[in-house]
């Protein structure tokens, strides 16, 4: 195995480093169950080593100015564009997507996030108020200081370039630890860092396990703001460590997406939106659609397309470009997946299709798309985040039916609304409890949206210029402009 597997260190201080301890860990390829590659694991001495290089980095850092930070950003974009066939196979490589979706969205909407925040650098104007005709005040918008980014394995690339672009667009410098079973891609793109003559420093990356490196990281004193992507009960670990220091914290949480199909919907259409929202990814995608609401009156109707296309999705080698589903990313998540799908059938669901490895597939992590149906709005399937590739579909007959079974969850992350009646979709889209919602399309987040959770989703938005306001601290300056301060103490 030797000769083919991949190395990455840690990356600090513009070099790619061994771990202080010389701990390494392998990460095989979920698809093949092959060693993939052998990764140093960052202990909390690399941390403090790498939010040191942070620390000196960022005294220079948020003094360049905002078009050079611009310049830096679009040089990154344009070498990892110029390098996305071989960014994308890794990242297939590490988590089993189709390349395509490696090509496409993690690539490439990696690459269109840089872009858009190289061009917002140059923007970050403050306020300039006249209080009276003795003051003016301006406001200064200076960055944070150093930003812990903590990522999970899902989307390894794009949920990382969602918080480094604007922290760098801002003048932040960066701490970023990946999830341990998708450090490689990441660990590329530190490559591409030093090419592009990114002050060391500047962007750093300690791979290692959260409870360990992801801990020492958010509990540094030195660092000023936590961007933490991941699931809502390790969120909630990460809100309790920021309060000890008082730190910006920004959590995109879990999700359970509701989609609302209603009567007048365009059924062709909803069915080929639904199929990439259930299925894009695995579904291992937190604005999945994993309730599926039909109207009664299209129910059959609905389904019957939608099966038959979802039966026709090609499962495959991940590295094939005609593949369009994958394998999931870990053993653990595969039985998870398959403990959830058992759970659903005992609680009464019944299996319109899929429901574990197909059986062209010896080894990986393969599951096939899945569609439940009869599943109770309580039922297990219908409230947890099964984070696979397991669609629950319920019939409704009311507006107000299908907005309370909507509503009825912890999360409130995404949704889809399905109707030719604009009255009808604008006010079922006020009535949905989530942060982002999609009408007559679904999937795709564009860097120019705000996207963040409501609700036990979490708290603060990334993308749009909310997402650079996170790395962002607002100064008042008030001057006085007046002839004589006025005497306060008249003694
Ligand atoms: P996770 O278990 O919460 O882990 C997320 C990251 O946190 C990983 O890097 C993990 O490291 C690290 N971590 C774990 N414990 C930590 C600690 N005590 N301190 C600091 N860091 C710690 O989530 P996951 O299993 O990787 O990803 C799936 C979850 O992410 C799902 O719940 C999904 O909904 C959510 N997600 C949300 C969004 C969104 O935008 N709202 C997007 C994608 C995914 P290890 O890998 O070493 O455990
Ligand atoms: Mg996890």
């Amino acid at each position: 195995m030797g000769d083919t597997l991949r190395k990455y260190g840690l990356f600090i201080n513009g070099k790619e480093v061994n771990s202080i301890s010389g701990k390494t860990y392998i990460r095989e390829n979920p698809a093949t169950e092959e060693p993939l590659a052998e990764i140093a694991e960052g202990q909390k001495e690399d941390v403090d080593n790498a939010v040191k290089a942070a620390k000196v980095a960022f005294e220079k850092w948020s003094h360049v100015s905002p078009s050079e930070r611009a310049k830096f950003i679009y040089r990154l974009a344009e070498l990892m564009d110029a390098r996305k066939n071989e960014i994308a196979l890794i990242n297939t490589l590490e988590t089993g997507k189709p390349v395509r979706e490696s090509r496409v969205v993690e690539v490439g909407a990696s690459v269109r996030t840089m872009e858009y925040y190289a061009g917002a650098a140059t923007k970050l104007n403050g306020e300039s108020m006249s209080i009276s005709d003795d003051q003016i005040t301006i406001t200064l918008r200076e960055p944070v200081g150093i930003a812990a980014h903590i990522i999970p394995w899902n989307f390894p690339l794009l949920l990382s370039f969602w918080k480094i672009a604007p922290a760098l667009a801002a003048g932040c410098t960066i701490v970023l630890k990946p999830a341990t079973d998708t450090p490689c891609g990441i660990v590329e793109f530190a490559r591409l860092t030093a090419e592009a003559g990114l002050p060391e420093g500047v962007f750093n990356v300690i791979p290692g396990k959260g409870s360990v490196a992801g801990q020492a990281l958010i509990e540094h004193p030195d660092i000023g703001k936590i961007a933490f992507t991941g699931s809502t009960e390790v969120g909630k670990g990460v809100m309790k460590t920021a309060s000890q220091g008082i730190k910006k914290v920004s959590l995109e949480l879990g999700g359970k997406a509701p989609c609302i199909v209603f009567d007048d919907a365009e059924i062709e259409d909803s069915v080929e939106a639904n199929l990439r929202g259930g299925f894009f990814n695995q579904g291992e995608n937190c604005t999945a659609v994993t309730r599926l609401l039909l109207h009664e009156d299209i129910y059959d109707n609905f389904l019957s397309h939608y099966i038959d296309r979802v039966k026709k999705i090609r499962m495959g080698n991940p590295t094939e470009e005609e593949t369009e589903m994958g394998s999931l990313v870990s053993k653990a998540q595969f039985q998870s997946v398959k403990s959830y799908f058992a759970k659903g059938i005992e609680e009464g669901a019944s299996v319109l299709c899929g429901g574990g490895r197909p059986k062209q597939f010896s080894k990986g992590y393969f599951f096939e798309p899945t569609v439940l149906a009869d599943v109770k709005p309580s039922a297990t399937v219908a409230c947890d985040e099964i984070f696979g590739p397991i669609v629950a579909v319920m019939p409704f007959k009311t507006e107000e039916e299908a907005i309370q079974i909507a509503n009825d969850t912890i999360y409130g992350l995404a949704g889809g609304i399905w109707t030719q009646n604009l009255k009808r979709a604008l006010k079922t889209a006020k009535a949905v409890k989530a942060g982002y919602l999609w009408v007559n399309t679904y999937g795709g987040i564009i860097p120019e949206t705000p996207y963040g959770g409501f609700k036990q989703s979490g708290i603060g938005k990334e993308l749009g210029s909310e997402g650079i306001d996170q790395y962002l601290d607002t100064k008042a300056v008030n001057i006085f402009i007046g002839d004589k301060i006025p005497r306060w103490y008249k003694g």
